[in-house]
């Protein structure tokens, strides 16, 4: 490889590896891209704030287990029964939370993403 090609470590902070410029992730993560909702959607991003935060903890402290029927697992995502699109209304509208484990709530973006309608949320970090 051409060492007058410039490099730059790959977009994940402990991955040690470099990729060309231009190029975010290197091969091994290079799945990250399709994840990588919230940079797609700054808007979006903007939304999952303090006040989301405060939200969803409230809201998990109320509603500590996954609601998929039979599944019974703590839940650790604050999901949105309907895509919000945007809509801070929708957004942060109680009716529209919902409590899931990480394997449902995997589950449920996972089909969405499938069908191409929703985005995965990745971010309720
Ligand atoms: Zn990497
Ligand atoms: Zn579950």
């Amino acid at each position: 490889m051409s060492p007058y090609k410039a490099k730059k470590n790959c977009y994940v902070g402990s991955c040690p590896n470099l990729v060309e410029v231009g190029v975010k992730y290197c091969s091994v993560h290079a799945h990250k891209l399709k994840t990588d909702y919230p940079r797609r959607y700054p808007e979006r991003q903007k939304m999952y704030g303090p006040a989301w935060h405060k939200l969803r903890k409230w809201w998990l402290n109320g509603h500590p287990l996954c609601v998929i029927e039979g599944c019974g697992e703590v839940a650790t995502v604050c999901d949105h029964i309907v895509d919000h699109k945007g809509d801070y209304e929708k957004f942060m509208d109680i009716e529209n939370l919902q409590s899931l484990c990480a394997y449902h709530h995997n589950k449920k973006t996972g089909k969405e993403f499938a069908y191409g309608k929703a985005s995965p949320k990745s971010y309720d970090r």
